[in-house]
C-alpha cells in the first residue's frame, strides 16, 4: 500500500479558485472587534490569542475558518482544527457554514485530537507495525490486558493493582514517552519494573493489532518523528493550523502541533491560561505561555472586552482568579447592562439546596423574578464532583422538572450505583437471579464463567433460583476451593440481611452500609487505586444518603424503578446538569454553582495531592464556572452534609471570601436560620465587617451555634419531617401569603396558605383550592405568559 493514498480527505478535486474567484464581500468581519479582526486577518504566521473567558477566542477561531475559506486561502481539507470536544467541533462546522452562507462539504480535519489522530493512524498503521484496522481498547479491556501482564511477570497484583499501572503508563504517553524514553528517575513504581510492564504492554497491543487512547497520539508523533517524508506531506497539506482551548493540551498533543505546524508556521492558537483545569490529566499551562518561543515572531492578540457576561458576573470572577499567583493577569471588561449581581445563598444541608434550585428554576421560566423569563434550556447547574447531581436528580424526578445530564452517566446509572442495588435487591428478593448474576462475581470471589455455569444449570435443574442453585451446588460439595468458600459466604450473607430487612426494627440505612461492608464491595473501592475509585466510592454514600429520605429499602428501589421509567425523551426544554470540567466554552443565561463548601470545592483530595498548585487549579474551575453565565450566577453552600453517614457541619468555600463583596448579592432569608445566620451567610471576611471580622468568630456566633444544636436536635433518621419544622418555608417560597395570583385554569385568585411548594389559593371565580406553586405566576405577570 502507497504511504499516500489519496483518500477523500485529501482529494484535490474541490477547486481552490472557485471560492477565491466568488469571495463575497466578507460581511462577517462587521461583527468583529479590532483585535478580533486582526486575529482572523492576519493571514500567515504564527497567532496566539491569550484571552480571558467570554472575549470571543472562539468566535474568532471559527471566523478564521470562515475566512480562510472566503478568500480561497484554503480548501475545507486544507485546515486542520481542533477542539476540545467532539460538541465543539460540531458547532464550529455548523457556525462557520452560517457565516459562509452555505453548508461546508469536506472539513474533515475539524474535530478533536483523538479523533483526528485515528483517522491519520489509520492511513499510516503500517509505520508502527499495526494494520490499519485496528483496533481501540476501552479501559476495562486494557486493564484487564495489563493484569495478565503482571501476574506473568510474578508481580503481587494486590500490591500493584493493574488500574494503577494504567494510571502510570497513561501518564507517560501524555508526555509522549514511549518505553525507550521514560527517564529513569520515572520508574520506580511496580518494583522497579513499571517500563519493563509498559515494553510488554505494547508489544502485546501490538500482538493483537490494538490500540488504547494514548497510543492514537503517540503513535502519530513517533511516525512524524521516525518519518519525515510523511510529516513533511502532511505539513504542505495542513496549510493551517487552529487550535481552540490551547491552555488544556498535554505534552504529547503540543510535540504533535510543533511537529505539523514546523514548517509554515501558519498556526493560530486561542486560550487562557486562567481556564487550565486539566493538570491532573498531564495538561501544561506552560504551553501556552511558551508559544511565542516556540514561534519567534508570532502575533500575540489580547481580546479585553467580554461579550458573555454583565459586570457583577465578570468582576465577581476576576475577584476570585486574582488570588492566584503566577498568572499574566488580564483586563477584561463588558459594556453589557449591568444586571444583577452574583447572588450567594446558603442552605440547611443539600437537599434543602436542590430544593430551593428546583424552585428557582420553575419561577425562572415564568419570569417572575422581574427579569426577561428564562427557559429551562437556558438554565445550568454545574458541580464540581458527579456525586452532588443524585440531590437534584432525586429533586428534579419528584417534581416532574425535565433535565439532562451532560458528559456521564445519569446518578442511577453508574455501575457502582447499580451494583449496590443488586445487592439491595437480593436482601428484598433472594430469587432476584439478574441481580444474583451482577454481583456473584463483585468483587472478585474466584467464581469464574465456568462456576457461574455451574451454578446456572443446577438452578435450572431443579427448577429453583441461582441462590439456591448454588447452595446445592455447596451442601453436594461441588465448588469447592477459594471460590467454594467465597460463594458460601455470599449465600450466608443473603440470608441475612434477607432476615433483617424483614425485621420491623430494621434500620434500612444501616443494613445497607452493613451489606456493602459485609460483601466486599466497599472494599474492593477503598482497595482500589485507580483515580475514579474515590469517585465511586463518593457515589456510594451518597446513594447511602439517599436512602434516608425513605421509609425502607422496598420503597427506595420502587423510587429508582420509577426514575429509571421516566426516561424524558424529546424536545421539551431541559435544565442541564453537568460538572465544571465538561462546562468549559460553553455558556448559559442562568447558571447554579451548588456546593461552594470547603473540601468539595475547593476539592480535598487536589488540594491533598497538589498542595498550591491543587488549590489555583481550584480556583481557575471557579473562575471557568462563574464565567459560563450570561445573565444570573447563583452560588450556594450547604452548612450542613451527610459525610460518613454522620452530619458535618461544613465551612464555606475559600472562595466565596474571595468574591468581591460589591458584587455578590447575599440571599438567604432573614429569619430562616434566625438572625445570626445572616451573619454566617454573609461569608466576607475583613474589614467591613467589623464587629464579625473572622470566619471564626461567624462559627461562634449564636445563630450558627443555634444551627448546629437544630442539626442535632432534628436527628438523622427523619431529616424531612425535622427540616419542616425548622425551616419558615414561606419565607423560601416565591410567594408570600395575601399575594395576587393568576393560575391557568382557575384563574385569579390570593394566596391564603403556604406550604413547602403547596398554595392554598383562594379563587376569585373558583372557590378555595390547593396548587402547586409552579402552576401559577403572580397576577402582574400574567399577560407576559404563554399558557
Ligand atoms: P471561553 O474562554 O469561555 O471559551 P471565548 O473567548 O471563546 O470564551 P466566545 O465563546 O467566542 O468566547 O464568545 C463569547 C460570547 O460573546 C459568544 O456568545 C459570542 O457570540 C459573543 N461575541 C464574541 N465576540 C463578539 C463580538 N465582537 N461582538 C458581539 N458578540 C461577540
Ligand atoms: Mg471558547
Amino acid at each position: 500500500m502507497p504511504v499516500f493514498d489519496d483518500s477523500e480527505a485529501f482529494s484535490a478535486a474541490v477547486p481552490l479558485s472557485r471560492r477565491a474567484m466568488a469571495a463575497r464581500p466578507a460581511s462577517y468581519l462587521d461583527d468583529l472587534n479590532p483585535a478580533q479582526r486582526e486575529a482572523v486577518e492576519t493571514r500567515d504566521g504564527p497567532v496566539l490569542m491569550l484571552a480571558g473567558a467570554g472575549t470571543g477566542k472562539t468566535k474568532a477561531l471559527t471566523t478564521r475558518i470562515a475566512h480562510l475559506l472566503n478568500t480561497g486561502a484554503a480548501r475545507p481539507n486544507e485546515i486542520l482544527a481542533v477542539t476540545f470536544t467532539n460538541k465543539a467541533a460540531r458547532e464550529m462546522k455548523e457556525r462557520v457554514a452560517r457565516l459562509l452562507g452555505e453548508s461546508v462539504e469536506g472539513m474533515p480535519w475539524l474535530g478533536t485530537f483523538h479523533a483526528i489522530c485515528v483517522k491519520l493512524l489509520r492511513r499510516h498503521a503500517e509505520l508502527v507495525e499495526l494494520t490499519s484496522n485496528f483496533t481501540i481498547l476501552d479501559t476495562d479491556d486494557q486493564v484487564r490486558l495489563m493484569k495478565q501482564l503482571i501476574v506473568a511477570a510474578g508481580i503481587d497484583e494486590k500490591r500493584w493493582p493493574a488500574r494503577q499501572l494504567a494510571g502510570v503508563i497513561d501518564n507517560w504517553k501524555n508526555r509522549a514517552w514511549t518505553p525507550d524514553a521514560v527517564p529513569a528517575a520515572e520508574a520506580g513504581a511496580f518494583d522497579r519494573r513499571a517500563v519493563a510492564l509498559y515494553a510488554a504492554y505494547q508489544q502485546r497491543l501490538q500482538t493483537l493489532n490494538a490500540v488504547d487512547f494514548g497510543d492514537l497520539l503517540l503513535h502519530v508523533v513517533t511516525i512524524f518523528q521516525r518519518h519525515e517524508d510523511v510529516l513533511a506531506q502532511y505539513r504542505r497539506w495542513f496549510r493551517y493550523i487552529l487550535v481552540d482551548e490551547y491552555q488544556d493540551t498535554n505534552v504529547a498533543q503540543y510535540l504533535w502541533l510543533r511537529l505539523l505546524a514546523g514548517g509554515h508556521h501558519n498556526i493560530c492558537c486561542v486560550g487562557d491560561d486562567d481556564q487550565s483545569i486539566y493538570g491532573w490529566r498531564g495538561a501544561e499551562v506552560g504551553n501556552i505561555l511558551r508559544f511565542e518561543k516556540d514561534f519567534p515572531g508570532a502575533k500575540v492578540i489580547r481580546l479585553e472586552q467580554n461579550y458573555r457576561s454583565t459586570p457583577h458576573i465578570l468582576a465577581a470572577a476576576s475577584g476570585v482568579i486574582a488570588a492566584n499567583k503566577g498568572r499574566l493577569g488580564k483586563t477584561l471588561w463588558t459594556d453589557l447592562e449591568e444586571g444583577e449581581k452574583v447572588r450567594l445563598i446558603g442552605h440547611w444541608d443539600g437537599e434543602e439546596e436542590a430544593r430551593w434550585i428546583g424552585e428557582e428554576l420553575e419561577s425562572l421560566g415564568h419570569g417572575t423574578r422581574g427579569m426577561q423569563a428564562i427557559g429551562l434550556d437556558d438554565c445550568a447547574i454545574l458541580v464540581r464532583a458527579s456525586h452532588q447531581m443524585r440531590a437534584f436528580e432525586d429533586r428534579f424526578l419528584t417534581i416532574g422538572l425535565p433535565y439532562r445530564v451532560i458528559g456521564g452517566p445519569r446518578f442511577y446509572e453508574r455501575m457502582e450505583i447499580r451494583d449496590a442495588m443488586a445487592y439491595f435487591r437480593l436482601a428484598i428478593g433472594p430469587a432476584d437471579d439478574l441481580a444474583f448474576e451482577r454481583v456473584v462475581n463483585t468483587p472478585k470471589r474466584g467464581l469464574g464463567d465456568k462456576a457461574q455455569q455451574k451454578i446456572q444449570v443446577a438452578a435450572r435443574a431443579n427448577g429453583v433460583s441461582l441462590v439456591e442453585g448454588a447452595r446445592i451446588l455447596l451442601q453436594a460439595g461441588e465448588v469447592g476451593g477459594k471460590g467454594g468458600k467465597a460463594l458460601a459466604e455470599l449465600i450466608a450473607g443473603i440470608d441475612r440481611w434477607a432476615l433483617m430487612v424483614r425485621r420491623v426494627d430494621c434500620n434500612h440505612v444501616e443494613l445497607a452500609e452493613q451489606i456493602l461492608d459485609e460483601s466486599g464491595y466497599t472494599a474492593m473501592w477503598q482497595n482500589d487505586k485507580t483515580p475514579e475509585a474515590p469517585g465511586r466510592l463518593e457515589n456510594l454514600k451518597e446513594l447511602i444518603k439517599a436512602l434516608e429520605g425513605f421509609d425502607n429499602l422496598q420503597g427506595f428501589l420502587e423510587h429508582v424503578a420509577l426514575i429509571m421509567d421516566n426516561e424524558t425523551e424529546g424536545d421539551e426544554a431541559k435544565v442541564t446538569l453537568m460538572t465544571l470540567h465538561g462546562a468549559k466554552g460553553l455558556e448559559f443565561p442562568a447558571v447554579f454553582l451548588p456546593g461552594w463548601e470547603d473540601g468539595l470545592f475547593p476539592n480535598q483530595r487536589a488540594m491533598d495531592e497538589s498542595g498550591l498548585k491543587g488549590l489555583e487549579e481550584e480556583r481557575r474551575l471557579a473562575y471557568v464556572g462563574i464565567t459560563r453565565a450570561e445573565r444570573l450566577c447563583t452560588i450556594s453552600f450547604a452548612a450542613n452534609r451527610r459525610v460518613y453517614g454522620q452530619w458535618q457541619s461544613q465551612l464555606p468555600s475559600r472562595f466565596i471570601d474571595e468574591l468581591p463583596e460589591e458584587h455578590v448579592e447575599v440571599l438567604t432569608p432573614p429569619g430562616l436560620y434566625g438572625g445570626g445566620f445572616g451573619a454566617a451567610a454573609a461569608p466576607f471576611g475583613g474589614s467591613h465587617m467589623d464587629d464579625r471580622a473572622s470566619r471564626a468568630d461567624v462559627y461562634n456566633s449564636p445563630g450558627w451555634k443555634r444551627m448546629q444544636s437544630r442539626g442535632a436536635a432534628r436527628g438523622m433518621a427523619q431529616p424531612k419531617e425535622a427540616r419542616n419544622t425548622v425551616i419558615d418555608l414561606a419565607a423560601v417560597s416565591a410567594f408570600a401569603t395575601g399575594d395576587r395570583v393568576f393560575h391557568s385554569k382557575f384563574g385569579y385568585g390570593t394566596v391564603t396558605g403556604i406550604e413547602g411548594d403547596k398554595l392554598e389559593i383562594a379563587f376569585d371565580k373558583a372557590g378555595l383550592k390547593n396548587v402547586v406553586s409552579r402552576f401559577v405566576v403572580p397576577a402582574a405577570s400574567a399577560d407576559d405568559v404563554p399558557f
